[in-house]
């Protein structure tokens, strides 16, 4: 996939102190080809790796990061960048009712999506209401009423009189309907077909003409890969959309469809439909899909912040004591804490980094005002005391305590996690000494 193959090319920039054009081109040459696998449109990759090679070879080799962790910033960046940078936001009319138009092919995920959309809305405090304008299916208006019963939202589906066999007429009734009956938004749902045809095309224009939407959602099947890019394409000119909902990304898609949309239309991706039920449906997060893209977990958030709070010479120097497994003291010990302070909630922390699972418990077991406590217990120690915490007796637990106003039993709990904490160090350091951060690509 994607990542692994983003992963590996940086693989290669392990121990470089700087990223040479030789080695920028081969990775790019690999990220080039593992986006035409995930199924990107060629276009999108053309510029994005145009632009990652220009950044890679234009920025300085940051302090605080490797070059492969300066690769995967940059293409992190790139990826948000393209994808709409921030979270897309819906816009309402001043005057509502506020008009949804959805379309998009048949078996795009419209229906279902429609029922999502005013569920949501509904728990925002909005009264939406649905508009069953997709005549041409035998059983979609049907489908439409169940699911808005399903979320609670009145349907409105023709009868008699007000435009049955005519979509056009029943979106135009349904929106003065729902403005009639105060609902602040109306969603109107249309037909698609399995194909791009112009028919299919007239059909939403005279819908769209007809109730002038506030915002015209394009939906489209993250699982289509790189077609999303030319049907998206279509959809633009035939109709044109504000926004766009990827549906199903709860399948294998990786995020091919995503950046062929986007890079392509460069409308925002609004939204995310993830399952069949109702209630999987999220706002899309363009940071959070580039970080899928790269599955990392939140790795590079992590590295943000490390490279905001860290001395860098400070870091090198405890990396070079993990790697090594030894030598780990109570000094070491509280640096690390503070340090740990510094960069904000360690739980939150190392809750980001992938495989961490396994200190979950530690962690749970964390309070940072501990920190201070800790602080004090360690300036009562003498240096040889921390350098070498098992010439602490009876006896000088006594001191430390008085000394840091705790207790004895504070003070053996603390060279007990401080054993721990030296276990878990010389774990970790095996794995750093094996590649850079705990599960970054090294
Ligand atoms: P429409 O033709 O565009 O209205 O598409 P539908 O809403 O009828 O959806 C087509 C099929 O895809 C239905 O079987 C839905 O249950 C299914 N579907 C829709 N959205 C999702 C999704 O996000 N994930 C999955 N797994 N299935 C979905
Ligand atoms: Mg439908």
């Amino acid at each position: 996939n994607l990542s692994d193959r983003i992963t590996a090319s940086l693989k290669g920039l392990r121990g470089h102190g700087r990223l040479t054009e030789a080695d920028v081109d081969k990775t790019v040459r690999e990220i080039r080809r593992a986006l035409l696998d995930a199924d990107v449109a060629v276009p999108v990759v053309r510029e994005f790796t145009a632009r990652v090679r220009e950044r890679a070879l234009g920025e300085e080799v940051s302090k605080a990061l490797n070059p492969a962790q300066q690769v995967v910033k940059i293409v992190n960046d790139e990826l948000v960048q393209i994808l709409g940078g921030a979270t897309g936001e819906l816009h309402f009319a001043k005057n509502p009712p506020t008009v949804i138009m959805l379309a998009g092919l048949q078996g795009a995920g419209k229906t279902t999506l429609a029922g999502k959309l005013a569920r949501w809305m509904k728990s925002e405090g909005h009264t939406p209401m649905l508009v069953a304008a997709d005549l041409q299916r035998p059983n979609a208006v049907n489908q439409l009423q169940i699911v808005g019963e399903r979320a609670g939202v009145p349907v409105f589906a023709p009868e008699p009189g007000n435009g049955v066999g005519n979509p056009v007429l029943v979106a135009m009734n349904g929106v003065s309907t729902a403005q009639f009956q105060q609902h602040d938004v109306v969603i109107v749902d249309t037909a698609g077909r399995l194909g791009i045809d112009e028919e299919m095309m007239q059909q939403a224009r005279d819908i769209r003409d007809a109730v002038n939407p506030h915002e015209t959602l394009f939906v489209v099947d993250a699982m289509i890969g790189q077609d999303a890019a030319r049907v998206a394409e279509a959809f633009r000119d035939g109709v044109g959309f504000s926004g766009v909902v990827l549906s199903k990304l709860d399948g294998d898609a990786r995020g091919g469809a995503a950046l062929s949309i986007t890079g392509v239309t460069e409308r925002p991706i609004l939204f995310a439909s993830t399952g069949e039920g109702l209630e999987d449906f999220e706002r899309f997060h363009p940071d959070r899909m580039a970080n899928r893209i790269l599955d990392m977990g939140d790795v590079l958030t992590l590295i943000e912040q490390a490279e905001k709070s860290f001395d860098q010479a400070e870091a090198e120097k405890a990396a070079k004591k993990l790697a090594s497994g030894e030598d780990f003291t109570l000094d070491d010990f509280l640096t690390q804490m503070q340090q740990i302070k510094n960069m904000g909630s360690i739980k939150k922390m190392l809750g980001m980094l992938p495989n961490m699972g396994q200190y979950r418990e530690a962690l749970d077991n964390f309070d940072e005002r501990e920190v201070d406590r800790i602080e004090a217990m360690i300036r009562s120690m003498t240096p040889a005391e921390r350098n070498d915490p098992k010439i602490i007796n009876g006896s000088r637990r006594n001191r430390i305590a008085k000394g840091s106003g705790t207790t004895v039993q504070a003070v053996n709990q603390l060279l007990e996690r401080f054993k721990q904490a030296q276990q878990m160090m010389r774990t970790m350091g095996k794995g750093m000494a094996g590649g850079g951060m705990p599960g970054m690509p090294g």
